[in-house]
């Protein structure tokens, strides 16, 4: 999700439902505004019900605790749905209050997000939990403008959080409802500002007033979440399910879009050494942290990275594809400890050690508290180093 101004200005009240429930309505606001041609309210009914009865039960639906509501959407940023849906669970048990959140230590923080990759989200969520608690008294605010007051609250969660957790009319505009607005109205996928602006426009006019009583009935936040539902089921990327969706009737593209060139994924090659040692009954092996100022996962522990050149001819006990954003890196992991008959192992370990950087020996059975990249969480697990809780996945109260 692109930074955005702050969609305040633009916000809500009852504006939407006084549109006539049966004539098309014109996006008002600018001269090159986007022309409904059908009736808001025909689209918000048929949505709605459509929801209702297809809407997946994932653990943060139902909840009107407005923190629950907060961490699910910084989970899901750019994170796939499947992977958010334990690590939420497990992070909500350790952490259940803002205030829980706010007095832990970073590193317990970060340990929890692991696997979950975007590792600044889990740092501006610590910090907008410490200063919820300080200038707020620990109760999220309400409104979205004070909302975006909180570090890596966007104009997308400020408006998400408003409408699910406080039944505020402000619509949000996140890539699925991006692509279910363009479709419906027609138009080829356009990446500037004023281009946004007008599809925010569009999202805003289609929203239900403002809820008197969401913990009864909350329909700003319910529209906001079928919007982006019927993005993720049916109108998919590519070869959307047109035949079973409920806008079929009203959609001027029913297929794909016309879209931009996609950016082409990058490739890399990386090496990394897997240490062991045996101290007693303990199994450790030893990690590395990334500096502080590194430009990518700063502050994470790794296993330690190895120069190509170092590894040249020999054979990795492990391989495997890791992507992050653009970029696919292949990863190849060396430990001459646990595969008997190569080469000297503490020739590779000579080559990690002459270089400057923090390194420490971690038990196996530490390493779920440790703040792993994700890349270095899948080689512990693929190598049966390192098990992941199980968390029995239940809809919250
Ligand atoms: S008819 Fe097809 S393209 Fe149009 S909104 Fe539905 S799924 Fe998307």
């Amino acid at each position: 999700m692109s930074k955005r101004k702050n969609a305040e200005a633009s916000q809500p009240g009852a504006q939407a439902e006084q549109n006539p429930p049966s004539s098309p309505a014109l996006v008002t606001v600018g001269p090159h505004a986007f022309s409904l041609h059908f009736s808001p309210l025909r689209l918000r009914r048929r949505l709605r019900a459509w929801y209702t009865q297809h809407a997946r039960a994932l653990p943060w639906r139902g909840t009107r605790d407005p923190y629950a509501i907060w961490l699910s959407e910084i989970m899901l940023q750019q994170t796939r749905v499947t992977t958010v849906m334990d690590r939420y669970v497990e992070f909500l048990l350790r952490f259940p209050t803002i205030h829980d959140l706010a007095v832990a230590e970073e590193e317990a923080v970060l340990a929890l997000w692991s696997g979950l990759g975007y590792y600044r989200r889990a740092r501006m969520l610590h910090r907008g939990a410490q200063f919820v608690e300080r200038e707020f008294g620990g109760k999220l605010p309400t409104t979205v403008a004070r909302l975006r007051m909180l570090p890596g609250v966007g104009d997308y969660t400020a408006a998400a959080i408003a409408s699910i957790a406080f039944g505020q009319s402000v619509a949000v505009l996140d890539g699925n409802v991006e692509r279910v607005l363009l479709r419906i109205l027609g138009q080829a996928e356009q990446k500037s500002t004023s281009a946004r602006g007008r599809l925010l426009r569009a999202a805003q006019q289609l929203m239900p007033p403002s809820s008197r009583n969401p913990a009864r009935e909350n329909q700003p936040g319910d529209h906001n979440q079928a919007m982006m539902e019927l993005g993720a089921l049916l109108c998919l990327p590519r070869a959307p399910l047109c035949s079973q969706c409920p806008l079929w009737e009203m959609c001027k593209t029913r297929g794909e879009h016309p879209t931009g060139p996609r950016t082409a994924m990058q490739s890399r090659t990386a090496a990394h050494l897997l240490a062991l040692r045996k101290r007693g009954v303990v199994t450790e092996v030893l990690l590395e942290r990334r500096p502080m100022d590194a430009g990518l996962l700063p502050g994470m522990a790794e296993l330690p990275p190895l120069p190509l050149d170092a590894v040249q001819g020999r054979e990795p006990i492990l391989r495997l594809r890791h992507a992050i954003t653009n970029t696919n890196y292949y990863v190849q992991v060396f430990s001459e400890g646990i595969k008997p008959g190569g080469p000297s192992a503490a020739s590779l370990l000579k080559r990690v050690l002459a270089t400057p950087a923090e390194r420490s020996w971690v038990a196996t059975s530490h390493l779920i508290q440790q703040p792993l990249t994700g890349v270095t969480r899948k080689t512990l697990q693929r190598l049966n180093l390192m098990s992941v809780p199980k968390v029995a996945i239940q809809p919250l109260p």
